[in-house]
């Protein structure tokens, strides 16, 4: 954890904050904190600063927090992921959050699991949870919006189109005759498979979309390896 991540309702006012659970026991546990040091903090979804410890016990620590500081630039890739199963969607997220995407549309296709589509996991708080732990990895504030498609069909004729406008648009499959590109510093889409891959008719309909296959080579990597190499491709 590189920034405590505060909420609003860890706020008694306007700038102090009180702090318990996990948060707390990593600040006691981890950094081995005490009253009068100073801690990176940001506000979710706002600006992030420091955290001065005013007072500290056994349960709870209260900090005075000076927030004037933007959290990093976002990146600017909205990443199209066929929903991989529960175990590495966790991993995932907090990778993608960590990299900066802020747009994620978690999508059907045929080798998704109809199963994965019940998990416990998909339900806001938390998917939250994991999206926080990228954040406070990465020092950013900004919590990456996730919007669940379970289907592929009609996700494709009628939303993409408006998803996608006015950025590059890629689809990651290992087959595919064009190479992924390299430092491409524009807004862009892109679609990843599942662990089986997308299959031609799911690829022919992101096609029809403008959707470009890339490869990253012969090597045919698991979507958790994929998602970070494909989205460094993307980084400013
Ligand atoms: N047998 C599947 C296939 O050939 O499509 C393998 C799928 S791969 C394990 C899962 C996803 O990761 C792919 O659908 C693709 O989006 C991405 N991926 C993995 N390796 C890749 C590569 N070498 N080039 C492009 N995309 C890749």
């Amino acid at each position: 954890m590189n920034l405590i991540l505060l909420h609003d309702n860890d706020f008694i006012d306007q700038k102090r904050a009180q702090l318990r659970g996990r948060r707390f026991e990593h600040i006691q546990n981890i950094q081995r904190a005490t009253s009068g040091d100073e801690l990176r903090v940001g506000k979710l979804n706002g600006l992030h600063g420091t955290g001065t410890i005013v007072s500290l016990d056994s349960q709870e620590l209260e900090m005075e927090v000076q927030l004037d500081q933007s959290p990093p630039d976002p990146l600017p890739v909205t990443l199209l992921l066929a929903l991989p199963r529960p175990k590495m969607l966790k991993r995932i997220l907090q990778s993608v959050s960590s990299l900066g995407v802020k747009k994620i549309y978690l999508i059907n296709s045929y080798r998704v699991d109809k199963s994965f589509w019940g998990s416990p996991l998909l339900q806001p708080e938390n998917l939250n949870e994991h999206l926080i732990l990228g954040l406070e990895q990465a020092r950013d504030t900004v919590l990456p919006e996730i919007t669940l498609c379970p289907r592929f069909k009609p996700f494709v004729e009628d939303e993409l189109t408006k998803i996608a406008k006015g950025t590059a648009t890629y689809v990651a499959h290992p087959v595919a005759a064009a190479p992924c590109p390299h430092n491409l510093n524009k807004p862009t889409t892109l679609a990843i498979g599942p662990e089986g891959g997308f299959i031609p008719y799911e690829v022919e309909k992101l096609q029809s979309c403008g959707f470009i296959p890339i490869s990253l080579g012969e090597r045919i990597l698991r979507v958790e390896t994929a998602v970070p190499v494909l989205l460094s491709r993307f980084t400013p």
